[in-house]
């Protein structure tokens, strides 16, 4: 017996098995689950109780990619079943409040095509959603995490060209007790929440962990350092005592 039937059975070794997790039909994202069972003949299709998503069963034999494909063959009846999207079920956060960058953004539904989540600023600071409200909240999360990055990125650059230091890394992720830190190999690590707070005090952060590169500790040479660039200090420092907490709360 040759290996290849063997290899069909289980798929080609090293790769993955997964399939997508969403199918777009008209401009809706339909999400797609999968269930193997070994007693399955055959790729069964059903729509999950909600009529919001498809169910695909799989036999073990058969590739997660293949059962995809087969789904979207039949798009026609999946779109004869969809229900309505459930905004009942998923609180729609149109009209809702995020602070960012210390301005009160309102969260509005965008119409037509383009990026699913951005900010306007004209007439009112708005930031403009499109999508399965199921989604939003990652998606907002995910955009907020690219804009701290971004924003941060900018700071330390500039903090460290003052300062005459260098570091090696920025990564950005969603930390409870601490806005930023300074590891010994010159990786800086912020808050993406520093974001939502006032431009000022994000500064600050940056400009308090690029200070570590040359001061490895919180002593009186080191507040000189961090003072002498970066004038709003003690502003920033009372607001974060006073509202840090507030940027852990968002609408979603
Ligand atoms: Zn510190």
């Amino acid at each position: 017996m040759s290996l290849k039937p063997l290899r069909r059975l289980f798929g080609s070794p090293g790769q993955p098995d997964e399939g997508p997790a969403f199918m777009e039909i008209d401009g809706r994202e339909v999400p797609v689950s999968y269930r193997r069972n070994a007693r399955a003949r055959r790729i069964i299709m059903r729509m999950d109780k909600q009529g919001q998503g498809i169910v695909l069963t799989v036999p073990e034999a058969t590739s997660l990619s293949k059962a995809y494909d087969f789904a979207v063959s039949q798009r026609g009846w999946i779109w004869q079943r969809l229900q309505p999207e459930a905004a009942c079920e998923t609180p729609s956060l149109h009209g809702a409040t995020i602070t960012i960058r210390g301005v009160t953004h309102t969260i509005e539904k965008s119409q037509g095509r383009g990026m699913p989540v951005h900010i306007r600023d004209f007439p009112t600071p708005a930031l403009m959603v499109r999508g399965d409200p199921q989604h939003l909240p990652r998606r907002i999360t995910d955009f907020l995490k690219r804009e701290a990055k971004a924003d941060l990125e900018r700071a330390a650059l500039s903090y460290s060209r003052a300062m005459g230091v260098s570091f090696n890394q920025l990564t950005v992720r969603d930390t409870s007790t601490r806005w930023g830190s300074c590891s010994s190999n010159g990786t800086l690590s912020f808050s993406w929440r520093l974001v939502l707070a006032p431009s000022k005090v994000l500064d600050y952060v940056a400009a308090h962990e690029v200070a570590h590169l040359i001061e490895m500790n919180h002593g009186p040479g080191f507040w000189e350092l961090v003072h002498r660039h970066c004038p709003h200090t003690d502003w920033s420092r009372n607001w974060l005592r006073k509202q840090g907490q507030s940027l852990h709360k968002l609408p979603f």
